[in-house]
C-alpha cells in the first residue's frame, strides 16, 4: 500500500479514509486501490505578478489531476489564503467521484493558488489570473483538463483565462475553461447551476419526508455564489431562509432574512458585516441553530466531532466539497433523524451545467436557460435515485452509497484499460 507525503494533510487524509472506507465496503481488488486513489499527477507553480505599486509579489499555485481514466480531467480554482497542494488533491479526488456519480466523462481535478484575492486590486488579480493560465498551458486543455471557478474566483477569472490560452494558441478555444461570462462562450445558467442544483435536491428530499417546503427553515454557511444561489432557488420554493454567513460571521433572524436585501449589501459591502437583517452570530454558533435544512457552502472540516451531536436539522445539505469530517460522520450515523445529502451528490449541479458549457462550447451550438435547467434536473434525478437504491440495497450511509457508485466506476474503467506498459 502506497502512502503519500506530498499530499499528506489532514483533508487529504479524511478523502483517503472515506476511500478506504467504501473500497473496503465493495471489496475493491487491492491490485486497483492506490491506483484509483492517489493522484494522478500534480503541478506547482510560482507566479510572480506587479503589484499596482511596482513591486512584484510572488506566489505559489498548484494543480492536480486525479484521474485521467475517464476522459479529461475536470475541477475547480481555488484562490484562498489557507490552499496547500494536500487540500488541492483532497478536492481533486472529490471530482473524480463527483463526475462519476452523476455519469460524466471526466476525470477529477482541482487548482489552487495561495493567495487572498481581497487583498488584490482588480489589475492585479488579472495578472495573477493570467499567470496562472500561462504556466498551466500544455498541463489543460479542452481534451486535457478543464477548469472552473471555485473560492475566491468568478466568471470575470475564467474569462481572462481563456483569453490567455486563447492568445497562446492563436485562436478562440472556449472550451478551456468553463463557468465563463456567457459573452464569452458561457454557459446559461451555469452561474447559478450548483446552488439551484443544491436547491433542487433539498426540495425533492424534502418532498420525500414529506415536509412542505413553505413550512422550512434554512440555515447556510457561506453566501458566495452557491451559498447564495442556494438561498435564492430555496426562497423560490417558499422555504425561510433564518441565517446566512460570510468569512466575517453571520445573520440570524428567526422570521427570515430579506435575501434580495442581503445580496444588494453585499454587492456595496462586499461582506456581510454590519448587514442590519438580523441578530448576529459567529460561524460556529450558525451550524447549531435548529432548522430543517442546515448548508455548509463554505469551507472543509466544518462539521466535526465537537459539533456534529449538536447540529438540528432535518437535512444537511452539503453544498460545501468536504464540510463534514469522518469523526462527525460517525456520530451522524448514529443520528438517523438527519439525512445527509454528501457534497459528491449534492453539490453536483456545478459540474453537470459545466459538462454542458463545454459540449456547447465544442459544437458552437448554444442552449437556453430552460434547456439547461431541465437537462441538469434530470441528471440530478437519475443520481439521486441510483444513490437511494445502492443506499437501501446495501444498508449503507448515503455517503457511503455515492461514494462506492463513484469509485466502482472509475475503478472498473482503469481495470479495463489496463496498466501502460
Ligand atoms: P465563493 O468564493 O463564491 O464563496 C465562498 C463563501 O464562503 C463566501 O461567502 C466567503 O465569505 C465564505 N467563507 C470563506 N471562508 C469562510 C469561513 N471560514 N467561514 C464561513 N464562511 C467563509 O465560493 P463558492 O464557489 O460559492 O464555493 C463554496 C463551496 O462550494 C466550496 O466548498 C466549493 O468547493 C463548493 N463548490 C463550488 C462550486 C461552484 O460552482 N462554484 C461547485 C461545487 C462545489
Amino acid at each position: 500500500m502506497m502512502v503519500s507525503r506530498l499530499y499528506d494533510s489532514d483533508v487529504f487524509r479524511m478523502a483517503c479514509r472515506q476511500f478506504d472506507l467504501a473500497a473496503d465496503a465493495i471489496n475493491l481488488p487491492e491490485s486497483i486501490r492506490d491506483r484509483t486513489k492517489y493522484p494522478r499527477r500534480c503541478l506547482a507553480v510560482t507566479l510572480p505578478i506587479r503589484r499596482d505599486d511596482g513591486t512584484v509579489t510572488t506566489y505559489e499555485g498548484f494543480r492536480v489531476q486525479h484521474n485521467l481514466s475517464t476522459g479529461p480531467s475536470k475541477g475547480g480554482i481555488r484562490f484562498h489564503e489557507n490552499v496547500t497542494v494536500g487540500e488541492v488533491a483532497a478536492l481533486a479526488m472529490w471530482m473524480s467521484w463527483k463526475c462519476s456519480l452523476v455519469g460524466l466523462p471526466y476525470g477529477g481535478a482541482k487548482g489552487g493558488v495561495v493567495v487572498n484575492p481581497r487583498e488584490l486590486s482588480t489589475p492585479e488579480l488579472e495578472r495573477l489570473s493570467r499567470r496562472y493560465m500561462q504556466e498551466m498551458i500544455g498541463f489543460v486543455g479542452p481534451q486535457i483538463d478543464i477548469p472552473a471557478p471555485d473560492v475566491g474566483t468568478n466568471e470575470q477569472v475564467m474569462a481572462w483565462m481563456m483569453d490567455t490560452y486563447s492568445n497562446h494558441v492563436g485562436h478562440v478555444s472556449p472550451g478551456v475553461v468553463t463557468g465563463k461570462p456567457v459573452s464569452v462562450g458561457g454557459s446559461e445558467g451555469r452561474r447559478e447551476a450548483t446552488g439551484r442544483g443544491v436547491g433542487y435536491l433539498v426540495k425533492s428530499y424534502l418532498d420525500d419526508l414529506k415536509i412542505p417546503a413553505t413550512e422550512a427553515t434554512v440555515v447556510i454557511q457561506g453566501f458566495g455564489n452557491v451559498g447564495s444561489e442556494t438561498a435564492i432557488a430555496l426562497a423560490e420554493y417558499g422555504a425561510k431562509i433564518i441565517a446566512i454567513s460570510d468569512y466575517t460571521g453571520g445573520v440570524y433572524n428567526a422570521k427570515g432574512i430579506d435575501i434580495k436585501k442581503a445580496l444588494a449589501y453585499i454587492a456595496w459591502a462586499k461582506t456581510l458585516k454590519d448587514f442590519d437583517g438580523g441578530e448576529t452570530v459567529t460561524n460556529e454558533q450558525l451550524l447549531e441553530i435548529p432548522c430543517t435544512v442546515l448548508v455548509p457552502a463554505a469551507l472543509e472540516r466544518v462539521i466535526t466531532e465537537e459539533n456534529a451531536g449538536k447540529i438540528k436539522c432535518r437535512i444537511l445539505a452539503e453544498a460545501a466539497n468536504g464540510p463534514t469530517t469522518n469523526a462527525a460522520d460517525k456520530i451522524l450515523d448514529q443520528r438517523p433523524e438527519i439525512e445527509v445529502i454528501p457534497d459528491v451528490l449534492c453539490n453536483s449541479g456545478g459540474v453537470i451545467v459545466s459538462y454542458f458549457e463545454w459540449l456547447q462550447n465544442l459544437q458552437n451550438y448554444y442552449w437556453t436557460r430552460d434547456e439547461v435547467l431541465v437537462k441538469l434536473y434530470a441528471m440530478l434525478d437519475k443520481a439521486k435515485v441510483s444513490v437511494e437504491y445502492q443506499k437501501r440495497k446495501l444498508k449503507f450511509s448515503r455517503r457511503l452509497a455515492a461514494q462506492t457508485l463513484a469509485i466502482a466506476r472509475v475503478a472498473e474503467a482503469k481495470e479495463r484499460r489496463g496498466l501502460f506498459p
